[in-house]
């Protein structure tokens, strides 16, 4: 699609890249931008002069273009160093209100990313909270009508995962708000986007969350960038994670009184030139078009389907949405990690193990697997070395 737009294909012209859901590589407009910003870097939001003014503006430009990119306002905009930290602010923060109280409910599901369960694991503990978890359905997705069994009276939030990064389904989230609605649960919905906002157009306005996380790295942006959209009306009465430097109105000997979101929620000195970067990168996403980045992924998702199939001794793990461009598989008798060091060695660069997703395998009955993840970059030539390799490996184990 836009591969010659990506330096890191020229250094290493033989790699095939199929990695992309772990990160991504970045476009020359971002290499070029985080350039730009330290040949005319200075302190932001803090100096007088005009070196600090201007880059303090181009700060504040990238949240508006993050906000608009998801079709929220900059106001709701947090930066974050990661979805990762995103995510341990809201378990911090949420069980902190005065609603909730020791025995409340929080679901989470088995599809989810540690760094969606463990943040909440630690909540539970500090708050006496139960956690409760939605299982997988038969396809191997999060199976959304279950929720009606484990959601109570108690359930005080939701956090989920949109695109799971194992199994590559999508969570209809909407679907998910109406079950909440019907029941007239006021349960807060964490969406945990970090595989998805990359793939497809995602408006806040109708996805039914109350707040989103995702990770700078994963689009093609910067790592030490993430975003955390909340609700205006929930940041509002949110208490930050970080205290500290540049997010406060006064300071006292005892108390201190804090600016109001997003800057009560970004204390001490940001990744300045990362966030630069991340403006460029979803400056250029938008320019490639969201839409025409879904129909990239799914068509080529299709092709690697159809190429993956055949292959002996391979089975695709649950049913992945190609539009997600995520397909795990194990192949019989030979362990993920030696399939992923063969296909290293060949310089086809995929992932192997639990992907951070412990309990999905555990679902699905498999200690480990592969994963093949897809980028704007990645192409149909990307296919055969794949399918040759893995045929390769497999008459070597089985003869
Ligand atoms: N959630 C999902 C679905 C992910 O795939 C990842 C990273 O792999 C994360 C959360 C955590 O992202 P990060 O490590 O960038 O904070």
């Amino acid at each position: 699609m836009v591969r010659a737009d990506f330096p890191y294909f020229s250094h290493h012209p033989q790699d095939v890249y199929l990695d992309s859901a772990a990160t991504t590589h970045k476009p020359s407009v971002v290499i070029e931008a985080v350039r730009a910003c330290y040949e005319n870097y200075a302190p932001i939001h803090r100096g007088l002069y005009r070196s600090s003014v201007e880059l303090s503006d181009q700060y504040e430009q990238v949240r508006s273009t993050a906000a608009a990119f998801i079709g929220a306002i900059p106001e709701e905009i947090i930066f974050t160093k990661n979805a990762t930290e995103g995510l341990n602010l809201l378990a911090h923060g949420l069980p902190l209100a005065e609603s909730w109280k020791e025995g409340d409910e929080v679901i989470v599901s088995v599809a989810d990313h540690h760094a969606v369960i463990l943040p909440w694991q630690e909540a539970a503990k500090r708050h006496g909270l139960s956690l409760r978890y939605l299982e997988l359905d038969e396809q191997g997705a999060i199976d959304l009508e279950s929720l009606s069994s484990i959601l109570s009276e108690r359930t005080k939030a939701i956090a989920i995962t949109h695109v799971s990064n194992t199994l590559g389904s999508i969570t209809d989230l909407p679907r998910l708000r109406d079950i909440l609605t019907t029941r007239g649960s006021e349960a807060i919905v964490i969406a945990d986007a970090c595989q998805s906002v990359a793939h497809f157009p995602i408006s806040v306005g109708s996805l039914g969350a109350d707040f989103l996380v995702f990770s700078g790295h994963k689009l093609y942006a910067p790592a030490g960038t993430g975003v955390l959209w909340g609700r205006e009306s929930m940041l509002s009465s949110l208490p930050p994670l970080l205290t500290g430097g540049d997010m406060v109105v006064q300071v006292g000997r005892l108390e201190s009184a804090y600016l109001p979101p997003p800057q009560r929620f970004e204390a001490g000195t940001p990744a300045t030139e990362a966030v630069i970067g991340l403006g460029a990168a979803l400056g250029y996403l938008s320019q490639v078009g969201m839409e025409a980045v879904r129909q990239h992924t799914h068509d080529l998702a299709l092709a690697f389907f159809d190429q993956l199939r055949p292959v002996p001794g391979l089975s695709i793990l649950a049913s992945p949405h190609p539009d997600s461009g995520i397909i795990s598989f194990s192949m019989q008798g030979v362990h993920a990690h030696d399939v992923a060091q063969f296909l290293g060695d060949r310089r086809i660069c995929v992932r192997a193990g639990q992907q951070c997703a412990a309990l999905a395998h555990g679902a699905m009955g498999v200690p480990a697997s592969v994963r093949v993840s897809l980028g704007i970059y990645s192409t149909p030539e990307d296919i055969a070395p794949l399918v040759t390799g893995l045929t390769d490996l497999y008459h070597l184990f089985h003869g």
